[in-house]
């Protein structure tokens, strides 16, 4: 039987879900398109490795790798980045690159609600 795996910082259900290990690897990959100074990448690679990656009882598996156990969602995860890059003070047209490319299905939960309100009244 499956559980829910909820995720450790927003305590959603993570419906997607892909482990720490499979998100740092794609945004290491976007980290090297952009030629970051390895500076801001130590800085982000130790932030993520100290706050991203969290332990799970639960067994539910990543769908990328299917090995590791997922603690957060991906949501949590490049939110918390999305963060730091602001403090690193990123580049505003690598930041929209990183949303672009980050966030394409974050906020679809969020904006179909937003763009449907709830009309099933009477
Ligand atoms: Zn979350
Ligand atoms: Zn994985």
């Amino acid at each position: 039987m499956k559980n829910t795996e909820f995720c450790k910082i927003c305590n959603n259900p993570v419906t997607n879900p892909i482990c720490a290990k499979c998100n740092t690897k794609h945004f290491l990959l976007w980290m090297n398109k952009h030629n970051l100074s390895l500076k801001k990448r130590h800085y982000l690679l130790d932030y993520i490795k100290k706050n991203l990656f969290f332990e799970s009882e639960n067994n539910d598996n990543c769908i990328i790798c299917n090995s590791e156990t997922i603690g957060i969602c991906s949501y949590c995860f490049y939110s918390k980045i999305e963060n730091i890059l602001d403090r690193l003070k990123i580049a505003e047209d690598i930041k929209e690159d990183f949303l672009q490319i980050f966030n394409y299905e974050l906020f679809s939960d969020e904006s179909f609600s937003l763009d449907n309100p709830d009309i099933t009244c009477n």
